[in-house]
């Protein structure tokens, strides 16, 4: 993806993601069946039961309601561990693309073909990872990525684990998909203490990879989608608007919200493995319920940033008013129409 460089850098008032949805993103399962060395156990090992479908569904039918009273389409992300390992994710699938939702799934692609061609029709984005150590098949890999290819509602993306010691493996199996699907295909270089409290430093590439994962791309899908929730409608103070993406706040170093307005809780929540509500992955505000509890309440107002780095891109997606620019504003309008 092409990063804008924000030059002039005038000061932001509002940001806005073009998605229109309310997007829950739902830790759903920590199980996986894969055992890659640069994941943490707490995000694979399956220590934390996932919820069964009654309690899934009751959550899902409280988004679906939520979205409904605010005109938004309801999305799902859900990821793991690995979610298609769950014995009714399939039936979760169908539930919500039945109601107009829609479902985004980060996912290893081991599920058997089968699967994938008969899920694919509820699945408005996948996101595949590659893991050369874990994995058993390539051709499998490559044959799932047809699927998703041919599905024409699904956005399809493929991180690669560029695992340094494999890292001419991994390059040479990026190359194979470029040429056999057409997706976007990211080199995703690793880093220490993922899943672990936050990342710490890079893996150890050289000067010449890192420029490679940097350079690669994938073939782009010759599909039409909506706006994703990374598409982001900026407003500055100076009455400017600009269509950026959460990588590019990331790049520009635009990613300090401290004192602004946040509507994560209102027009976005996630989920953790136990099932615990917050607003956002900052957790600034701590839980707001439980996917358990028998009546969840869901904020209704904003809340004011006290976290200095809005660090993931479900965060940066949540909407935010520069309030302080805002009240300026009004107060100038004001003063100018006595
Ligand atoms: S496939 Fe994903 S969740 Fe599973 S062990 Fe590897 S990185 Fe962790
Ligand atoms: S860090 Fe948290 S509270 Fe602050 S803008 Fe991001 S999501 Fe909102």
């Amino acid at each position: 993806m092409e990063i804008k460089k924000n030059i002039k850098k005038p000061d932001l008032l509002k940001i806005n993601s073009l998605g229109g949805v309310f997007n829950v993103n739902w830790a759903l399962t920590n199980n996986c069946n894969y055992k890659c060395n640069y994941c943490h156990p707490d995000l694979r090992n399956g220590s934390i039961k996932a919820p069964p479908y009654d309690v899934a569904v009751d959550f899902v039918e409280l988004i679906l309601m939520r979205s409904n009273i605010l005109g938004m389409t309801p999305n799902f992300e859900f990821g793991g561990g690995e979610v298609t390992l769950l014995r009714y994710f399939s039936k979760l699938l169908k539930h919500i693309s039945e109601n107009n939702g829609l479902v985004n799934i980060v996912s290893n692609a081991s599920k058997r073909l089968s699967w994938w061609q008969e899920n694919f029709k509820y699945l408005s984005g996948v996101s595949l990872s590659y893991h050369i150590n874990d994995i058993k098949n390539e051709s499998h890999f490559i044959e799932v990525s047809k699927v998703l290819e041919s599905s024409q509602n699904t956005r399809f993306h493929v991180n690669i684990m560029m695992v340094p010691e494999r890292f001419d493996d991994c390059l040479a199996f990026a190359k194979r998909l470029q040429q056999e699907v057409r997706c976007s295909i990211a080199l995703q270089p690793l880093f220490e203490g993922f899943g672990h409290g936050g990342i710490t430093k890079k893996y150890p590439y050289t000067p010449e990879q890192e420029q490679i994962m940097k350079d690669f791309r994938g073939r782009p899908e010759l599909k039409k989608h909506p706006p994703s929730m990374a598409e982001l409608e900026v407003n500055y103070a100076d009455g400017t608007t600009e269509n950026l993406s959460t990588f590019d706040l990331i790049a520009n170093d635009q990613t300090n919200f401290v004192g602004w307005d946040c509507y994560a809780g209102i027009d976005s929540l996630v989920v953790t493995f136990s099932g615990d509500i917050y607003r956002s992955w900052c957790m600034q505000d701590g839980p707001i319920g439980s996917i358990y509890d028998e009546n969840i309440e869901l904020p209704t107002h904003p809340t004011k940033c006290r976290t200095k780095i809005c660090q993931c891109g479900v965060d940066l997606s949540a909407k935010k008013v520069n309030t302080r620019l805002v009240s300026n504003k009004q107060q100038r309008i004001a003063v100018t129409q006595l």
